[in-house]
């Protein structure tokens, strides 16, 4: 190198330690590096947080998980075998709101996740024990339960019954999908009666309720499950605290609708946290096999 170009060299690092970095590329690095906890604020390293599961390290927050992220944790690698994936949105009352068509919006829930619904069904393998599985994806338009979700954990339930296997579902959703109204709340019914047969059948159905599960699908299989359990944190209700609040015209408590709160008040049969549920999943199929033998 000449003296010319290393006077150069030289000058442009020094220039590069007075250039102003907006604030959006502040943010953006911080953004490559950090994420911010939800539940405490603090700045925490992202690789340390994916690394940890989406679980915050410092007050056990848990993040939510995609359901591929989700499936990843509980199945044994390459033991999944999606079914009915092709099963998508209906759009029977040609909803618009002031936001938009309903179709496009679901052709972006479509595009943002790579999902069809909000639902991916499939059977796996938990430590060599094979399952039905269905996992939400709060992602897809809210996690919300339509026909297309509905007809998707029927047709699971149907697998399990014929194939005599456990039925395990990770409810994330809002609630029924007001897109397809009355469409949407009559998969209340026909979830319900699906796993209903299970029931009759001796087939354990386990509910895994994670942040958030309201409405109806609190209302309906979410919490109908032969063990309920929930993640640390995960808020798990009907209405929400303000129409409740505004209801009953009473304060509520602080950690109402938490499955903490849940669990104290004897909805739930346990709160695991996510590093240990694909064993404590485990440990219970093993229960339910011994108890049937
Ligand atoms: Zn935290």
């Amino acid at each position: 190198m000449d003296t010319a170009s290393l006077v150069i060299n030289r000058r442009e690092s020094i220039m590069g330690w007075f250039s102003r970095t907006s604030k959006k590329e502040i943010d953006k690095k911080s953004e490559d590096l950090f994420v911010v906890c939800r539940g405490c604020k603090s700045h925490i390293f992202k690789e340390e947080f994916n690394k940890n599961l989406k679980v915050c390290p410092k007050c056990n927050f848990h993040e939510r998980l995609t359901y591929k992220e989700r499936l990843d944790l509980i199945v044994d690698e390459g033991s999944f075998r999606e079914f009915n994936a092709h099963i998508s949105i209906t759009d029977p009352l040609e909803f618009v709101d002031g936001k938009g068509k309903y179709i496009d919006k679901a052709a972006a829930a479509k595009s943002k996740t790579g999902m069809n619904e909000a639902i991916v069904t499939g059977s796996g393998n938990i430590n060599n024990i094979r399952v039905v599985l269905g996992i939400m994806d709060f992602r897809f338009l809210g996690g919300s339960l339509a026909s297309g979700t509905g007809e998707k954990i029927l047709l699971a339930a149907e697998h399990a019954l014929r194939m005599k296997r456990p039925f395990i579902l990770f409810s994330a959703s809002g609630g029924a999908r007001m897109h397809e109204g009355i469409i949407s709340l009559m998969q209340m019914a026909k979830t319900c009666a699906g796993i209903s047969k299970l029931d009759k059948a001796g087939i354990p159905y386990i509910s895994v309720m994670t942040d958030p599960t309201f409405g109806g699908v609190s209302a309906s299989y979410a919490t109908v499950g032969d063990i309920n359990i929930a993640e640390p944190g995960a808020m798990i209700g009907f209405a929400g605290r303000r129409v409740i609040e505004q209801t009953i015209k009473q304060k509520l408590p602080d950690n109402f609708q938490t499955s903490e709160y849940l669990l104290e008040h004897g909805f739930l049969d346990a709160i695991v946290n996510r590093s240990e549920m694909k064993d404590y999943l485990h440990k219970v199929l093993m229960y339910c096999s011994r108890k049937k033998s």
